[in-house]
């Protein structure tokens, strides 16, 4: 898929308040620094569309943009911060199990996973919940440049294993790094093959 045009709508902390959904949405999320802002940019080819390194604890909101007029991209705020107080993370909680039940344009989530590490247990949870609820998910493994292919491949197999513990069907995966554009191809290929509505 050529990205003609990316840009920023709306940002908004209720699901009721995001723009119209008449169009198929593809929401990104994962553990702060996973490498969401990135994977973004590079996807859309711009540079500074979504923010880099954003604060944990500043204001987290649900961020719409438009993808050559015809879907949109969400960058959901991330989970797993460390330092973050209970009342918020509840908020973050209530906020995205609002989003993820009621958006019914919601094509897929895209959930980011750091491709150095083994499966980690918030990962595995949200993904849990996502599949106990219906809503479709991919795994997207990010910064796949930082080590050998061997090595993403042995942490991808581990988080496959993990998965085929409680499902059936395994989610589909994608190996993305942001630095060389590795998986960008493969990405925009399935938002092409999954968004005619
Ligand atoms: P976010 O908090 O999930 O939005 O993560 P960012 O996109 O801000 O990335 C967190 C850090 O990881 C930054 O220092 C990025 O430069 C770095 N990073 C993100 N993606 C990649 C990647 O594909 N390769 C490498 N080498 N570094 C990356």
């Amino acid at each position: 898929m050529l990205i003609q045009d990316a840009r920023f709508l709306t940002s908004n902390s209720r699901a009721e308040d995001c723009p119209a959904p008449t169009m198929p949405e593809y929401a990104f999320i994962g553990r702060s620094n996973v490498g969401k802002s990135s994977l973004i940019n590079m996807l859309t080819n711009q540079k500074g569309l979504a923010k880099t390194s954003s604060q944990p604890g500043k204001t987290q909101l649900i961020n719409h943009f438009l993808i050559n007029e015809t879907w949109y991209l969400v960058d959901l705020p991330g989970y797993g911060y460390a330092r973050i107080s209970k009342e918020a993370r509840a908020k973050w909680a209530r906020m995205i199990n609002f989003y993820l039940r009621h958006r019914p344009n919601l094509t897929c989530v895209m959930v980011l996973l750091d491709s150095r590490h083994t499966p980690q247990a918030v990962d595995l949870e949200f993904m849990e919940q996502l599949g106990t609820e219906g809503v479709p998910f991919v795994m997207v493994f990010t910064k796949a440049d930082k080590q050998s292919s061997s090595r993403t491949s042995q942490n991808v197999v581990q988080y496959l294993e993990k998965m085929q513990e409680t499902w059936d069907e395994l989610p589909q995966y994608f190996v993305t790094s942001a630095e060389d554009k590795m998986g960008r191809e493969e990405l925009l290929g399935f938002v092409a093959d999954t968004n005619q509505q």
